[in-house]
């Protein structure tokens, strides 16, 4: 074996991408633009630890970790909470994302993967068809296979010329601009344990939670549109009316950053070149987890890789990835997209009524990283579903919002049925544009 394999970007899924083939042989590098030592945010994150055991990576011990809390959602007016109840055995583990990135390059260092630091790439190197590296701040670097695992914004992703079929950017309604710190909480204020989510906080479109922990008070605030520190300041204001344990200290975060929430690249390769985690866009459209959703297609992405007897690496070989990923993964996220589409549309006056009226209900929030299709989501007798309809007639305007989104994860879904399962240049780049159309 040992070919080479160059992971742009230190993201999750290339870390865990990167281990699994360092194993099998291949000779692996990681470029990251951070330096060493400083990778991941000063914050937490939840996700299924089922997804570790997919990259062969062992639970952490029980002290470096958390089990979830069952979440509390909230429309605009905030009268009817709608509390999730997530059994014991299926709660996910909160993790702080500094640790989970020690226990990812821990590991892959175990299997011979080599890192450079403090490297900036810029762009891919194409010969013809086929990328064939990377452009960095170091120097130009080749391998047999890019993985790029650098992100919403990778340099790789966004500079491939428009032969490879490959969406560039990240359109409106697509990404969540988000603010998140850790605060701390007033003296005199006991911590609740709480895990309360906001649609439309404080009138804006967009989301907010305040989790009460015993050390500090985490709080996120995202929209669709970017916004500054004082508007985050006005949305905070309004947060502690409901949530005394909000202090006004930032003890750890405090940054802006972005998250996509869209459907998955359409086509995630090409010759020489596979896209994962935020580079692919595998986050879950409404919650913004993209963890395990990441470590999950390293496992694919290697045995597709490990199954390319040639070594190859080419669309051809590499397309096995993409379908195995949509059949799993994707096509769900496909029509969660298409639900998000729905938030974007109401007034909260209408998300109030959607939550007093039992349109929607605290089972209906059951969406996390191991179980993110809507099919799952919304699972209903026939009698509630008919009691569901039967309020949503009463409102033409919200009829219609709601039925066109139905029709948009229909056309989501057929659309993801009918990917080809073998590449055929012409026949994926055909199915791409359709699938794309389902979400225009
Ligand atoms: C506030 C917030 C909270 C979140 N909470 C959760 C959560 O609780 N659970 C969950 O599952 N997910 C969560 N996510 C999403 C999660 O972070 C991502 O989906 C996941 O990390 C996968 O993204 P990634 O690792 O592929 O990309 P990224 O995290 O963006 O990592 C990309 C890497 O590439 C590097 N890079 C980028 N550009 C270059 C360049 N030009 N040159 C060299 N290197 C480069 C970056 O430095 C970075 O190391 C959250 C995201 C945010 C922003």
């Amino acid at each position: 074996m040992g070919k080479k394999i160059i992971v742009a970007g230190a993201g999750h899924g290339g870390l865990a991408a990167a281990a699994l083939l360092a194993k099998a042989g291949f000779d692996v590098t990681v470029y990251e633009r951070s330096k060493e030592g400083t990778l991941g945010y000063d914050w937490t994150d939840i996700f299924a630890p089922s997804a570790l055991k997919a990259i062969g990576i062992e639970l952490p011990p029980s002290d470096q970790y958390t089990p979830d809390c069952d979440r509390t959602f909230y429309s605009f007016n905030q009268r009817i909470p709608l509390k999730q109840t997530i059994p014991d055995d299926k709660h996910e583990i909160k993790i702080e994302r500094k640790f989970l990135y020690s226990v990812l390059t821990e590991n892959a260092l175990k299997y011979g993967v080599k890192f450079s630091y403090d490297c900036n790439i810029t762009a891919p190197i194409l010969y013809g068809n086929r990328v064939a590296g990377i452009k960095t701040s170091k120097g130009d670097f080749y391998a047999d296979l890019i993985i790029d695992a650098a992100g919403m914004e990778s340099p790789v992703r966004k500079n491939l010329p428009d032969m490879c079929g490959i969406e560039h950017s990240v359109g409106p309604f697509e990404q969540f601009y988000v603010y998140r710190a850790f605060y701390n909480r007033p003296a005199e204020v006991e911590p609740t344990g709480d895990y309360n989510v906001y649609f439309y906080p404080n009138g804006h479109l967009g989301i907010a939670w305040v989790v009460s922990e015993a050390e500090y008070t985490d709080l996120l605030l995202g929209r669709f549109v970017p916004f500054t520190l004082d508007e985050a300041e006005t949305d905070i204001e309004f947060l502690r009316k409901s949530n005394p344990v909000l202090g006004d200290t930032v003890l750890r975060g405090g940054e802006f950053v972005r998250i996509p929430v869209r459907q998955p690249l359409s086509v995630m390769v090409c010759d020489g070149y596979a896209a994962i985690g935020d580079s692919a866009f595998m986050t879950i459209p409404i919650i913004g987890s993209g963890i395990a959703n990441s470590f999950k297609a390293a496992r694919m992405l290697a045995d597709t890789i490990l199954a390319d007897n040639e070594g190859a690496f080419s669309a051809d070989t590499l397309w096995n990835y993409q379908v195995r990923y949509y059949d799993e993964i994707g096509a769900g996220l496909a029509s969660v997209s298409c639900v998000k589409t729905l938030l974007t549309k109401l007034t909260p006056d209408e998300l109030d009524k959607i939550f007093e009226t039992g349109m929607i209900t605290a089972e209906d929030f059951t969406i996390n990283s191991d179980n993110s299709n809507i099919s799952t989501m919304l699972s209903m007798t026939p009698l509630e579903a008919k009691n569901r309809l039967h309020e949503l007639r009463k409102d033409g305007k919200l009829t219609k919002k709601f039925l066109s989104v139905v029709l948009r994860v229909g056309k989501a879904t057929a659309a993801t049925k009918i990917m080809p399962k073998k590449w055929n240049r012409s026949s994926v780049f055909e199915w791409s544009k359709k699938y794309k159309k389902a979400f225009e």
